[in-house]
């Protein structure tokens, strides 16, 4: 077995009780595993009655409570009473994990530290040297799985890594970066599409051809120097476009998808209502003096984020732009957050801010199966997230 995981994951260290802004514990219903429910079985005393009366038996299922939807081992003081009266051995699979994550492949596990988690956030922000990706391996084996796309897979891999380069490519402009991945995962689906076409032949999946081959190196080649942008803007249609709307479009539909938080909708509709106050020429003023409030090695390192953890998920549905298109909108939407909080709090942005408004907005869409791929599938097909505007919004921002 292959692990990929960045730098950072190991040294992470949970802060816990008071001096988390936002504990991961709420919200979410937890599911102890069955291992660990058996260990709760046989607790004894005050908590172990509470396990059981609190703990769904046969599913597991820890439902979240109160107006704050609190886990319900959750004390006053932000802390676990599990870990507190039994210590971290004690905690299920989820919550002694989170908020590391790992992304299951054949043979593969690719592990990241979700920026749901308010101090990895902030952690990932004040970086100022660009994230390298490790690996290890070891000889545990999957099955074999027959569905699996292993060469598609290998594939994506190695554009990731091309991906990857280019986002922390510090001598071309962040925007500009992320328009030439944009243009890079465009034309490398299409190569995904024709290798497709042949697979209905042959149902099993075959290996990419030598050409097909030559042809996804030669594309991550092309778009990782700075001239294959001015090749690409030409066929860009040109439109005149407000920055100001397209982004408020896409605030629009962030609040189509299940909220979390019961504030989250009201927030981003408050968020709308001022934007759309606003005349184009003071949002573009304002927007100029923001520039000057955040660096582009933050955007970087959310950028980074964001194909490091989507890119090879196309591996199960191919839609390769869609994740990438994610993974810029993500960075654009997190950034005019940022710019709302900015005006709001009388131009002045802090660090603390900046993880609260980013963790925030990845959690809404992270944390639900259901928000996801509503997410994934706007990117796939909502004209608010065409390739087109994208690019042109990247060039006005
Ligand atoms: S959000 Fe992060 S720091 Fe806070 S309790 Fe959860 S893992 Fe710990």
């Amino acid at each position: 077995m292959r692990y990929y995981y960045p730098d950072y994951f190991n040294r992470f260290t949970c802060v816990g009780g008071m001096e988390c802004p936002d504990s991961c514990c709420h919200i979410w219903q937890i599911t102890v595993d069955k291992k660990t429910l058996k260990k709760y079985r046989k607790v004894q005393g005050a908590l172990g009655r509470r396990m059981r009366e609190k703990i769904d038996q046969k599913t597991g299922n820890i439902e979240p409570h109160g107006d704050e939807n609190r886990c319900e081992f959750l004390n006053d003081d932000n802390l676990c009473d599990i870990v507190l009266e039994l210590g971290e051995d004690y905690l299920c699979h989820t919550c002694h994990t989170h908020p590391r994550h790992e992304e299951v492949y054949y043979n593969v596990r690719e592990r990241s530290l979700a920026i749901t988690c308010p101090i990895a956030c902030k952690e990932l922000l004040m970086r100022e040297e660009p994230v390298v990706i490790e690996s290890d391996e070891d000889n545990k084996k999957d099955r074999f799985d027959m569905y699996f796309d292993a060469p598609l897979f290998r594939q994506l891999l190695y554009v990731r890594d091309g991906m990857l380069a280019l986002a922390q490519r510090r001598d071309i402009y962040i925007f500009k970066r992320m328009s030439l991945l944009l243009g890079m995962a465009h034309d490398i689906e299409r190569r995904i599409r024709k290798r497709q076409a042949r697979s209905r032949v042959f149902p099993l999946h075959h290996e990419f051809t030598s050409v097909e081959k030559d042809e996804i190196k030669r594309i991550v080649y092309t778009y990782s120097d700075v001239s294959a942008y001015s090749h690409m803007a030409r066929h860009i249609i040109p439109e005149d476009i407000s920055v100001k709307k397209a982004v408020t479009d896409m605030f629009f539909a962030l609040c189509t998808m299940e909220p979390l938080k019961d504030t989250w909708i009201p927030y981003i509709q408050s968020i709308i209502n001022i934007r759309m106050q606003m005349e184009e020429e003071e949002y573009t003023n304002c927007q100029k003096e923001f520039k000057e409030e955040i660096t582009d090695i933050q955007l970087e390192q959310l950028l980074f984020y964001f194909v490091y953890l989507y890119c090879c998920s196309a591996t199960y549905d191919r839609m390769l732009l869609a994740k990438i298109k994610m993974a810029v909108a993500n960075t654009i939407i997190i950034r005019e957050l940022w710019f709302m909080k900015w005006l709001e709090d009388d131009r002045v942005l802090t660090e603390d801010a900046q993880a609260e408004m980013a963790h925030w907005f990845v959690r809404e869409v992270e944390n639900s199966d259901e928000n996801l791929e509503q997410w994934d599938s706007l990117m796939q097909r909502n004209p608010r997230f065409s390739l087109n505007l994208l690019i042109k919004v990247l060039e006005c921002i």
